[in-house]
């Protein structure tokens, strides 16, 4: 058994939150591909991830696998994850608790992946490598630090609840594949006033 699979066990017999074991079906580790050169990092479980204990099979899935097929790749040869892996009761935020019982889970996952980029989806995930920073602003963004590309991406739900996002979310998209082959920092997204949704920070 591989040492990513030997950890996705560990992390299903975890019982570090104990509001999120009452409430859980199912632990929701990742999957994907074991060398994959991007992660992508969610939030966490909802109810469809829950019940399933795989990540984004849900219709924020739906999209990022759309977001994934835009660049030519398949799901199977990128790797999925969240911040937390249990689903919070009545899908609430993650509490700042939760986010670090789960925090090692989460590193020792990438220690081992060792991705070229990891792309944070939402505030969470974006909070974790780009503290203090606002989505609104930073997405489509990237920085390098230790070796690895981090580039930041709106949550793939915020375009279900606001249609005007699914565009931006797909062009950040695109940014992606180049941004491999040359690594190094962009420059913060210069977007006009009105484009920028700091009401609705998925
Ligand atoms: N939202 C997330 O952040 N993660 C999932 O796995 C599903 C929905």
């Amino acid at each position: 058994m591989s040492a990513l699979s030997e950890l996705s066990n560990e992390i299903l017999k975890c019982e570090r939150c104990p509001a999120l074991v009452r409430n859980r079906t199912k632990v929701v580790p990742g999957e994907g591909a074991e060398n994959a050169e991007v992660m992508f990092i969610g939030e966490g479980p909802g109810w469809h991830e829950d019940q399933q204990g795989r990540p984004f099979v849900g219709p924020a899935g739906m999209f990022l696998n759309e977001l994934i097929q835009s660049v030519g790749w398949q799901r199977e040869q990128v790797y999925i994850a969240n911040v937390i892996k249990c689903r919070p009761p009545q899908n609430r935020d993650p509490l700042p608790d939760e986010i670090a019982a789960c925090h090692d889970w989460l590193d020792r996952q990438i220690a081992l992946i060792k991705p070229k980029m990891i792309v944070t989806l939402g505030r969470f995930s974006m909070a974790r490598y780009f503290p203090g920073k606002s989505i609104s602003k930073i997405h489509g963004t990237s920085l390098v630090k230790d070796g690895i590309i981090y580039f930041a991406m709106y949550h793939p739900a915020a375009a279900l609840h606001q249609q005007k996002l699914r565009q931006t979310i797909m062009e950040d998209m695109l940014k992606i594949p180049p941004l491999l082959k040359t690594p190094g920092e962009s420059p913060p997204a210069a977007e006009p006033p009105s484009k920028q949704l700091n009401m609705f920070e998925v």
